[in-house]
């Protein structure tokens, strides 16, 4: 895959290099099924799949909700005006786009931009399961309901929830769940900017605190998730299915 994959190569971090080139080749491979996908009708109306774009090897990876219509045209995430910000933001803790991972919820486009549809999310659910196990963040960010709600496997609405980092177990390790504005929503309710940048700040500082390990429960590959944000355990379900 060259450059217009949107998946950067970067140098090692301590994993052996041809462990990390193996799961890069992975996402390589899983960027090529996607391309042609058929498994909602979003496959109808899409112009391009936008699989994510990247590093392939990112501490910090954020989820957005689905691609608008730059999107959809150039087959990359956030490109348009959401996608303006969210560099802005970026820039603003001292990060580039080549130093992250960037996805959706789902990978095509929905019909003038209107929310996703459970099923649509339920059918491109295996997408992000897949890019959290061949990426392996520590830090997921995640834009608006959306993709915090999917994630967190909570109904909280984001503004109750924007800020704080929550443990979960995503792509079989602990990550924080960083839950913040989407970029869109800031366009639109320019108050909301302010929200955004105290959240990149912390943001920034999440990614070299060290992950807190799970407490290993004797069957915990049984359990999907063990939640850790003082709710109580999560309910059994697949690690996405939210929806189902
Ligand atoms: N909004 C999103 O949620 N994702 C994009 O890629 C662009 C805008």
């Amino acid at each position: 895959m060259g450059s217009s994959d949107g998946v950067v190569e970067t140098a090692g971090d301590g994993q052996s290099d041809s462990a990390q080139a193996a799961r890069r080749e992975e996402l390589v491979t899983l960027y090529r099924e996607a391309s042609d996908c058929t498994r909602c009708p979003l496959a109808e109306t899409r112009q391009k799949v936008v699989f994510g774009a990247g590093n392939a090897n990112a501490d910090l990876m954020f989820v957005g909700e689905g691609p608008g219509a730059q999107e959809d045209k150039q087959g990359l995430p956030f490109v348009g005006r959401a996608g303006g910000l969210l560099n802005e933001l970026l820039a603003g803790v001292g990060l580039e786009r080549d130093d992250v991972w960037i996805t959706n919820v789902v990978k095509c486009r929905p019909p003038g931009n209107r929310d996703p549809h459970p099923a649509e999310i339920e059918a491109c659910s295996g997408y992000l399961s897949r890019q959290l196990d061949l990426i392996r963040p520590r830090v997921v960010a995640t834009l608006g309901n959306f993709a915090t709600r999917l994630l967190t496997r909570s109904r909280d609405p984001i503004s109750r929830v924007r800020g704080t980092p929550q443990l979960h177990t995503l792509g079989g390790t602990q990550v924080f769940v960083f839950p913040i504005f989407h970029p869109a929503a800031a366009l639109r309710t320019p108050s909301l900017r302010e929200s955004l940048e105290t959240d990149f700040k912390a943001l920034r500082e999440l990614i070299d605190r060290p992950v807190p390990t799970a407490v290993i429960e004797p069957d915990l590959d049984a359990l999907p998730e063990v939640a850790q944000t003082g709710r109580g355990p999560a309910p059994a379900r697949s690690q996405l299915d939210l929806f189902g």
